[in-house]
């Protein structure tokens, strides 16, 4: 490197070469030669021990595997008396074309201050070394995440020190690498603990499916319950009671089938209010799902949106959550922005903070992702919506059917769940929303049952939360909903939770050492119960199929999150998801499958 800018290259090595010297050389060679001498750059990386080589270290965006961890750098490198510690990170990949490039950016990075990171022309330094060319675009974009993560770490070290230093310490200081230290997200994460569980052999008689064997003598391992969960008997039987002997239209006829069937449609209302001890009845509205609950609040809400106000998701978002806003955003002018997913699988807040202000009017965010299973900080996020008079809308698809809510704590003005996800049968769901939003918002559908007079000129509502449920609604499936409801809280959300935090840490600890195998997602305290992960050499649609003929359901694909799976670099990915009928045998089974499919397939 020939030109400094007011950021100078010190005697930082990489291994043993500089900046400088990485640059006249690559001056020097031409075609092959310079790939060649960037892999041998890769060689003189200081040891990265495996211990390091964690999730919580992973550069994502990478085609092969790449880890970066940050030191401050030992003391006689410090600037001078009080001046900003300087930043020293250490990184390797499992591919030598790409350890070169990591020797080049550390070389570029390393015993600088926060601010000089940040403040770096890097795009002048690849272009003057010629890498545009050498390297192709996917191992650009792989060269590009590598930066991106330096600079994140960089920027975390300015505004939370504390953060880095103690990701740092996860790290021992480079004059001594025989000190042992544990990586972040195992020395965060406690064991799995047996006697935590639920007796999963009392619950899975409530579950006739589970006694399934398929014609292989196999019996079902059903870890997709992030897609749709199983029912009891109890759910069952609640359907099908109401089907033989009391099954009318509800709020109509004046009959003793119809009171009979209204009063048990109420009880499944009042059990929703209930579970999410929401302040009053009129702040449980029946809808088909999490996609039709949001999708009301788009249409409705977001019909008072003018051009230039701000839509605020964050980029873990299913879809469900990204096109009714991405819908009313292009009818309205309003515009969308994006709370980025940190390395670490958790969103930034810190960039939210940034992002929210007077325009943001709506915040729509997922409790738990259904992929990473991130469970994210909501009552921080309504605090910081409110403060600008924003409303948030919470999507609890995920949340819902596995952990205590409470909308009055959370203070959330909207959520959404699906009954299909929690015991309950598909075709049903509930909108939470705070009266006041409901009382201002303009009906979603027109029809039956959602007015209080209707003229040849117009019609006048009627009250909540009637106003929202136009037409006859999905009777029987709300009973079932109800009855399902009923059966998680008589167990207790929070013995569930734990249950299915036993389950995942299992699944970490089993899954971890898997070679090529990674897991998206941060530690099992910090997570829903699901692991997703990908096996390098194993498609994951493929992987799946493997699984399936072992009788073991999981979900490949891209789990309606293409934004997200884009974050990660990768298209698809394979999810394991838990609820309160799994068992640890269940995690050993996918676990043991998953090393015999790597060892014969996984190159
Ligand atoms: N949000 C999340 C986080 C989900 O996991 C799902 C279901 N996969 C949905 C929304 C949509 O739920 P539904 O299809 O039941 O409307």
């Amino acid at each position: 490197m020939r030109e400094r800018r007011d950021y100078s290259i010190g005697e930082t090595m990489t291994g043993t070469t500089t900046l400088d010297e990485i640059c006249s050389e690559l001056d020097d060679l031409e075609g092959q030669e310079r790939l060649q001498y960037l892999m041998e750059l890769g060689d003189e990386l200081p040891e990265f021990p495996r211990e390091w080589q964690t999730e919580a270290n992973r550069v994502l965006g990478c085609m092969s595997q790449v880890w970066v961890v940050p030191q401050v750098a030992n003391s006689k490198q410090q600037t001078g008396n009080g001046g900003p510690p300087k930043l020293e990170f250490r990184g390797t990949s499992d591919a030598a074309l790409v350890r070169g490039l990591m020797a080049f950016v550390l070389a570029v990075y390393n015993d600088h201050t926060p601010q000089e990171i940040l403040n770096y022309p890097i795009e002048e330094t690849i272009e003057r070394a010629g890498l545009r060319n050498l390297i192709g675009m996917q191992r650009s974009s792989g060269l590009r995440s590598m930066i991106r993560r330096i600079r994140e770490l960089a920027e975390l070290a300015q505004t939370a020190p504390a953060s880095i230093a103690q990701k740092a310490a996860v790290a021992p200081p480079a004059v001594q690498p025989t000190v042992k230290l544990q990586p972040a997200a195992i020395a965060q994460s406690q064991p799995f603990d047996r006697t935590k569980l639920l007796d999963t052999a009392a619950i899975r008689r409530d579950f006739p499916i589970l006694q399934r064997k398929f014609e292989n003598g196999l019996p079902l391992i059903y870890l997709d319950n992030g897609a749709s969960t199983q029912r009891p008997t109890q759910v069952l039987d609640a359907m099908r009671r109401v089907e033989e002997t009391c099954y009318s239209n509800v709020h109509r006829g004046g009959h003793a089938l119809a009171a009979e069937t209204t009063q048990l449609f109420e009880q499944a209302r009042t059990s929703a209010q209930e579970l999410l001890h929401a302040r009053a009845l009129q702040e449980i509205i029946f809808t088909s799902g999490t996609t039709a609950g949001i999708n009301l609040v788009a249409q409705s809400y977001g019909s008072n949106l003018q051009a230039g106000d701000e839509i605020l998701l964050t980029e873990m978002e299913h879809h469900s959550n990204i096109i009714p806003w991405q819908q009313i955003a292009g009818r309205t002018g309003a515009v969308i922005r994006w709370i980025p997913v940190r390395e670490d699988f958790h969103l930034d807040l810190v960039a939210a903070e940034k992002l929210v202000s007077s325009r943001t009017k709506i915040v729509a965010v997922t409790a738990i992702s259904n992929v990473l299973g991130t469970m994210n900080p909501l009552r921080a996020i309504c605090d910081l919506a409110h403060a600008v008079g924003a409303v948030v809308m919470v999507d609890a698809a995920q949340a819902a059917p596995h952990e205590r809510l409470d909308v009055q704590e959370l203070d959330c003005d909207f959520l959404a769940f699906s009954g299909h996800k929690m015991l309950g049968p598909t075709g049903i769901g509930i909108l939470y929303a705070k009266e006041k939003q409901l009382q201002a918002m303009p009906p979603f559908l027109g029809g039956g049952s959602m007015i209080h007079r209707v003229t040849l000129d117009g019609f006048t509502p009627a009250d909540l939360p009637h106003k929202f449920e136009a037409g006859t609604p999905p009777i029987v499936q709300a009973i079932g909903l109800g009855a399902a409801i009923q059966y998680l809280q008589k167990i207790g959300l929070p013995r569930i939770r734990e249950h299915e935090l036993q389950l995942t840490r299992l699944a970490h600890e089993l899954l971890t050492p898997i070679p090529g195998l990674r897991i998206f997602g941060p530690a099992p305290e910090e997570k829903g119960g699901l692991v997703t992960f990908a096996l390098t050499g194993v498609h994951p649609d493929d992987l799946s199929r493997l699984l399936d003929a072992k009788g073991i359901a999981v979900r490949a694909g891209h789990h309606c999150a293409m934004p997200l799976h884009e974050r990660l670099g990768v298209s698809h990915s394979c999810r394991a998801s838990f609820y309160l009928y799994n068992t640890p045998e269940e995690v050993e089974r996918l676990a043991d499958e998953l090393v015999q499919i790597q060892q014969k397939f996984a190159r």
